[in-house]
């Protein structure tokens, strides 16, 4: 029911910010649960939303690779009309209870709000949007009413190759995506653990998708055992959006040691336990010395699911200095800065080594007060690894890192004991397959596929889209960049070339940076 209550846009001044609350530490890694509280979210949402300026000139708006309508929104939300709101979110997001979870949120650091006060708490305001519009059956499948006749083969079903198929099958193409994994979704599926997006929500809009017209063949790994030519001939086009998972490798002495492994090896097999496929995963962190490396989001997830699995002690290593709290000069408002962030995984490891549940492991080059804060070991270069005589790792040789060439200053080497070692070291571009050559498709110098500004690439009819395209990325730009490849594949289907789907984003367009 809409409240007709007339904002006066001055709630900023008076509601502060009120983020979404967390389940507490001790209960949430006693389970795989989300670990947000969920059903304290909705009690909040209306007036965190009212503290939205309607400012203008909304740099939140353009902050989203997918253009949100965030002021639109935000005062449908504070008016308590919720069905207009969910109409407004997914007119330019297919999934937003996927970026309502998992989003970094630029369009946060781009709140004008947040100029000078708490930007407004805009994923969550998405998460609830999203979460509602399911639980009142707003959302619900949206078959296309005519047929083309034309159809489109979508390689990859990460979110890239999902809103890619959504919207093409939505235009009325016969759409088939296919996914060389034994369940469809991608990095959602099996990279992202549960506790930051519960997979229910993922099967969800698979059944959406499929409700619609979309098919789905798994099992299919195209240019490996399933021949990519047959493609070109079966369908009218081809969108390749395969992701950019070819592993960082850590080229040092004793990385072939038993009981150091890839993030990725690791993460699959924890989500995989989840989906019912092992009682208990072939690689577990349960009892044992974690070492982790690498500073970014996959370290993150590979620390939350350790702490879960009952590890000994964790370490998390990143080669960068530790960031400021504050903006860098270099990366002002409106910029999705690098500053000092706490994911919901750190506040869980820092919390379990003050209470003596988890050993802290080296904290050397932290100050006093983050090292009983964090598990996090800034400026930390690995330098080798030591093992056993069946070997095993036993040891990981670390020194400080030089800052700007990152290289080990001599002097600094210390030693951690380990037996479980994460390499989280980002991503070099899809992984090498038997794609290349039959959909012609060149790499560019950072390791994507080539596309020109239409996303095509390769033979005609072949387009690339998602983290195959701009490498490894965010949900947000592998959604945006799924519905913008797709507009481009609806023109070139469509006799008189034009299309009425939208292109949020083009190929070229990067996060907003000095
Ligand atoms: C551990 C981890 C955590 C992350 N956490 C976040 C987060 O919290 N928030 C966020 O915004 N982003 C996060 N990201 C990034 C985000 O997941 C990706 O940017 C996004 O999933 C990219 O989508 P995509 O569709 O392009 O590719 P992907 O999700 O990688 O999907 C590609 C799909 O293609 C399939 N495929 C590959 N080759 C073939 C083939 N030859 N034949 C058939 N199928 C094939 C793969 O099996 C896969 O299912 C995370 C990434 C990782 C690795
Ligand atoms: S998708 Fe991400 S950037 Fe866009 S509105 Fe949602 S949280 Fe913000």
């Amino acid at each position: 029911m809409a409240d007709n209550r007339a904002l006066d846009n001055w709630d900023f001044l008076r509601t502060p910010r009120q983020d979404w609350p967390l389940r507490p530490v001790a209960e949430r890694v006693g389970d795989w649960g989300e670990v947000h509280a969920t059903r304290r979210l909705l009690p909040i949402v209306a007036d965190q939303a009212s503290r939205c300026m309607d400012c203008g000139i909304p740099f939140c708006h353009s902050a989203c690779p997918l253009g949100n309508l965030i002021p639109e929104w935000n005062a449908l939300v504070a008016r308590d009309d919720w069905r207009d709101a969910a109409e407004r979110l997914h007119a330019t997001n297919n999934f937003p209870e996927f970026t309502g979870f998992l989003c970094p949120a630029p369009c946060e650091s781009g709140c004008v709000l947040g100029i000078d006060d708490a930007p407004v708490t805009i994923k969550a305001i998405e998460a609830a949007v999203a979460v509602r519009a399911w639980e009142e059956a707003w959302e619900c499948p949206r078959p296309p009413e005519r047929h083309s006749g034309r159809s489109v083969a979508v390689v990859g079903s990460g979110p890239a190759g999902l809103a890619c198929a959504q919207q093409l099958t939505r235009a009325g193409h016969t759409v088939v995506v296919y996914e060389r994994d034994d369940r469809p979704g991608g990095l959602l599926r099996y990279g992202i653990p549960a506790f930051k997006m519960d997979k229910a929500l993922l099967d969800r809009r698979l059944a959406q998708l499929v409700a619609e017209g979309t098919r789905f063949r798994t099992g299919a790994d195209i240019g490996g055992a399933a021949g990519a030519g047959a493609l070109l001939t079966r369908h009218d086009a081809v969108v390749i959006a395969v992701g950019a998972t070819a592993a960082r490798e850590l080229p040092v002495t004793g990385r072939e040691l038993a009981g150091v492994h890839q993030a990725m090896t690791y993460l699959t097999q924890a989500n995989r336990v989840q989906e019912g496929d092992y009682a208990h995963p072939p690689i577990s962190a349960a009892g044992r010395h974690v070492v982790i490396i690498g500073g970014g989001d996959t370290g993150a997830d590979c620390l939350g699911t350790a702490l879960r699995q009952g590890a000994a002690s964790v370490v998390q290593l990143d080669i960068k200095p530790q960031p400021g709290v504050e903006r860098a000069a270099n990366e002002p408002w409106p910029v999705h800065a690098r500053v000092h962030r706490v994911s919901p995984a750190h506040q869980e490891g820092g919390q379990l080594v003050r209470d003596g549940a988890v050993q802290a492991g080296d904290r050397t080059g932290l100050p006093g007060e983050d090292a009983l804060r964090d598990v996090r070991v800034y400026s930390a270069a690995t330098v080798s690894f030591d093992g056993d005589a069946q070997g095993r790792v036993t040891a990981l040789r670390l020194a400080d890192a030089e800052a700007g060439t990152r290289r080990a200053l001599p002097g600094t080497e210390r030693v951690i004991p380990v037996d479980l070692v994460l390499l989280a070291l980002g991503f070099t571009g899809p992984e090498p397959g038997g794609l290349t050559a039959p959909f012609a498709l060149r790499t560019t110098p950072t390791g994507a596929f080539a596309r020109d500004a239409h996303y095509a690439g390769g033979r005609p009819g072949v387009f690339v889209a998602g983290d195959a395209g701009r490498g490894q990325s965010l949900v947000v730009w592998a959604i945006a960049e799924g519905r913008a490849a797709a507009a481009c594949v609806d023109a070139y289907l469509n006799p008189d070339g034009t299309t009425t789907l939208p292109l949020p984003v083009a190929p070229t367009d990067r996060p907003m940076a000095l």
